[in-house]
């Protein structure tokens, strides 16, 4: 697990929101990674650019969706925070 330490990483807090209320969460979105030797590396996975060309992105617990442009607030993920905090990465307090 230390390699994971020497690694930089993008995420992006995305809220899904579906047609019914039954899942509100903030997913988190890794965007890229940067090496500690290296210049930033996208994965593909950017949530401006799946808001812009409405191209799903993919959060960490797999979930797969068109992002929106949704400022709302909701708890993050447990999922996506168990497989954050399991990799040793930190993420802002939802
Ligand atoms: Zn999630």
């Amino acid at each position: 697990m230390s390699t994971q330490s020497e690694t930089e990483l993008r995420v992006v807090e995305v809220t899904r929101t579906d047609d019914g209320d039954h899942e509100r969460f903030t997913h988190v979105v890794l965007e890229g990674y940067t090496p500690k030797d290296g210049e930033f590396v996208p994965l593909e996975n950017s949530v401006v650019e799946g808001m812009i060309n409405a191209t799903p992105v993919r959060a960490l617990c797999g979930k797969v969706w068109v992002p929106g442009r949704d400022p709302q607030r909701y708890p993050i993920c447990p999922t996506c925070r168990e497989i954050a905090s399991t990799m040793g990465w930190s993420l802002p307090e939802g």
